[in-house]
């Protein structure tokens, strides 16, 4: 079984990688009630999709919710979306995370202005640490990502993936569970070899 897990490519702005998993977050199962109704920022990045989504998502958890594009170009469906949630949008980009003792105070645009922010949301791209399962030559979803039955077995006979190298959004629990899933799986696999070699040898 590989559950080698996923890598979180985040946003190159100062101040991110310095302040991930405490003031820059990405999820908010994991983490939206500790910051619920505070100034929050969701700041953009490559991976756009999430990140448009995250900034509609988030506002379930604030009435104070600034979405700074950084790059990205919203449609006018976008924008319209966003608007009628009340969501802010700053399309200036991003220079830094501004932090003082400890904590996230703000964004600092290129412009000099400093947006008053306690929480920053990014959208990372969630890269699969795969290496092995590529090597071996698992198949592959359309998506790049390597495909599993419901237990984890991939394509290769023996060989079982579980957690989020195989499953991006899984969280603790749903990581958990299914390498307890793959190792029933690979608990009745090794089964059927020894009867099978049992009959064989009578
Ligand atoms: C900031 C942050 C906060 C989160 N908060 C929550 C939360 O509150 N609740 C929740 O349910 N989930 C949370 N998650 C998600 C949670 O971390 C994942 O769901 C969970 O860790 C996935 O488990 P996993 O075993 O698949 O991978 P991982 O926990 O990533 O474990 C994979 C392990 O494999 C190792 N590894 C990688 N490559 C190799 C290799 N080649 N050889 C040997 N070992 C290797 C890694 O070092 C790592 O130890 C959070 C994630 C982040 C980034």
């Amino acid at each position: 079984m590989v559950a080698t897990g996923l890598r979180d490519e985040l946003p190159d702005i100062p101040g991110v990688h310095e302040q991930w998993g405490s003031g820059v977050l990405h999820c908010p199962y994991c983490h939206g009630y500790e910051v619920r109704d505070q100034p929050i920022a969701v700041v953009g990045g490559s991976n756009r999709p999430f990140t448009i989504h995250q900034a509609s998502l988030i506002r379930q958890w604030s009435d104070d919710v600034v979405f700074f594009t950084n790059g990205i170009e919203l449609s006018e469906n976008e924008r319209l979306r966003l608007d009628a949630r009340s969501v802010g949008i700053v399309d200036v980009p991003v220079a830094r995370i501004v932090v003082q003792d400890g904590r996230v105070i703000g964004i600092e645009l290129t412009n000099g202005t400093v947006v008053p922010r306690t929480v920053v949301f990014v959208g990372p791209t969630f890269v699969p640490n795969d290496a092995l399962l590529r090597s071996i030559g698992c198949t592959r979803l359309d998506n790049g990502w390597v495909a599993t039955d419901p237990t984890g077995l991939t394509s290769v006979d023996g060989l079982w993936a579980a957690g989020n190298v195989s499953d991006s959004p899984a969280q603790l629990i749903n990581s958990a569970a299914a390498g307890s899933k793959a190792a029933i799986a690979i608990n009745h696999y090794l089964l059927e070899l020894d009867v099978t070699r049992a009959v064989s040898a009578v």
